[in-house]
């Protein structure tokens, strides 16, 4: 499958209508949900209602070759109100890690408890993070131990999570936790926690800078009991898996580090929701900027004013394209070698908090007051440079990615070519093409228009 900006007609028509329920459902309630902080519940039922909050959505999403569906789904959703988006888009999260971790069997018995139906809509969260371990997950301390011997004994699970979006809200909690605290952040499994399970606590719900209509919350484990059933992959899996990671620490081999790669995979998603931020603020803000007249005329007359946002437009284009290359590998199943995931969550998050500033301050006042909603834009970005790994953690990995490809070319440079052996023969730039067209210019005054208008669509370079 090579990578093609073109559109297909399905991703055409998922785009404009996402765009079409962002505009109409999410954007007139947006400043309303954030300045309350409250779960937008009744957009949730509209989302289901249309079709945008079920497993079976994202699994059409996944299922594009292309890759591009997810981020085009994303950035039109997120154009609408980010908090709000947050909320719809939680349980694919959740989703996500079940559908790496979980068989088959458990994903059938725990994707539709993640969403519901409409009517009946569910929730799911992803709890990883904690107090002293969002960055680096090797200092998780939540437990989890076998209540008894036996593969089928329950589990307990002790500890602190924060941060979690859904949290305790949640009918489906997607817990980290570590089995054996010997081998480290290898040494973690995941479990299914149900909402209302004894033990299980929201201590508290966040009160939050921005994305404010989305839920947040901090959690506390207290000898919450889960079946067995509950480990996602299964008692086999796990055991494999830390036999494993033993014999990976008993060889003292390099075993990857802090959240690191963990999310690299997911990370176009959450960057393709910055650029809905981003192109939010710029659109907004350079209408704002032709129709604001200071000392007789446009301010958009005024480079001080246009070239900052010439630049912010240049530079969210390339954050899309970092994007959609990003998710068009995860699709093609081309390995992140030089750190691709995070390459587009970087520039997306940080062009994201650079426009909706800049936006402010073409603004001016207007900008700095709830009037208008830029000032919520600006709140809203800059969660992008903190959670799914800090802009930080994100050149640490591309930084690890650099030193371990040593000089490795550009990924385009690597790829396997498409087109067959004639395609690269006669190819381009080629000796053959440049005697062919040299002799066709030479033979140009004496061959008849027709047949040298032939001849020149002849060797015409090829397509691909
Ligand atoms: C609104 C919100 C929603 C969230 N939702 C979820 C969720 O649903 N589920 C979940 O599990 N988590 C969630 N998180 C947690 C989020 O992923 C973490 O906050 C994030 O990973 C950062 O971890 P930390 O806050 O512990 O910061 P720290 O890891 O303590 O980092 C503090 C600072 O130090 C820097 N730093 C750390 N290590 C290094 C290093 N080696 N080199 C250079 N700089 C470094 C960081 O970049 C950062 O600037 C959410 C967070 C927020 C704010």
């Amino acid at each position: 499958m090579a990578f093609d900006l073109t559109p297909t007609a399905a991703q055409h028509d998922l785009a404009r209508r996402t765009h079409e329920f962002a505009e109409q459902i999410v954007r007139p309630v947006a400043a309303e949900y954030d300045q309350r902080q409250e779960f937008p519940w009744p957009v949730l039922e509209e989302a289901a209602i249309q079709g945008f909050y079920s497993p079976l959505f994202y699994r059409d999403l996944i299922g594009d070759p292309t890759g591009l569906s997810l981020p085009m789904f994303m950035e039109e959703l997120f154009w609408g109100c980010a908090g709000i988006g947050l909320a719809i888009v939680m349980p694919a999260l959740a989703l996500s890690a079940i559908g790496q971790a979980a068989s088959p069997e458990q994903m059938l018995r725990w994707a539709p408890e993640c969403f519901g139906t409409p009517g009946d809509l569910k929730l799911a969260a992803l709890a990883i993070s904690e107090p002293e371990g969002g960055s680096d997950v090797r200092n998780l301390r939540t437990y989890a131990v076998r209540s008894g011997p036996g593969a089928d004994a329950d589990w307990i699970i002790n500890g602190h999570k924060m941060w979690i979006g859904n949290g305790g809200i949640a009918n489906v909690h997607v817990v980290n936790a570590v089995v054996d605290k010997e081998l480290g952040h290898k040494g973690q499994a995941l479990f299914i926690v149900e909402g209302g399970t004894p033990g299980l606590e929201m201590v508290r719900k966040l009160d939050k800078l921005g994305c404010r209509a989305s839920h947040t919350a901090e959690l506390r484990f207290d000898s919450v009991r889960v079946p067995a059933e509950n480990l996602l992959g299964g008692q086999d899996k796990l055991e494999h898996k830390l036999a494993r990671a033993r014999e990976v620490v008993a060889g003292a081999q390099n075993s990857g580090s802090a959240t690191l790669g963990t999310f690299e995979q997911t990370r176009p998603m959450v960057a393709a929701q910055a650029l809905g931020i981003a192109r939010a603020a710029l659109e907004y803000v350079t209408e704002y900027a032709n129709r604001r007249i200071a000392f007789g005329a446009p301010i958009i007359d005024n480079q001080g004013i246009a070239f900052p946002l010439a630049d912010l437009a240049t530079q969210i284009d390339a954050a899309r394209l970092l994007t959609w290359r990003a998710s068009w590998m995860a699709a093609s199943g081309v390995p992140f070698d030089r750190g691709e995931g995070s390459m587009s969550k970087l520039a997306a998050s940080e062009v994201a908090v650079r426009t909706t500033e800049q936006a402010i301050q073409t603004m001016g006042g207007w900008g700095y007051v709830t009037d208008h909603p830029v000032e919520k834009w600006y709140r809203d970005a800059k969660l992008y440079t903190i959670f799914e790994g800090t802009s930080e953690i994100q050149r640490i990995v591309i930084a690890h990615a650099l030193g371990a490809a040593d000089g490795k070319p550009p990924l385009h440079v690597d790829l396997e070519p498409s087109g067959g052996p004639l395609n690269r023969w006669f190819g381009r730039g080629t000796p053959l093409r440049t005697r062919a067209a040299g002799a066709a210019l030479s033979a140009k005054d004496h061959v008849p228009e027709p047949l040298m208008r032939l001849a020149m669509k002849a060797l015409r370079p090829p397509r691909r």
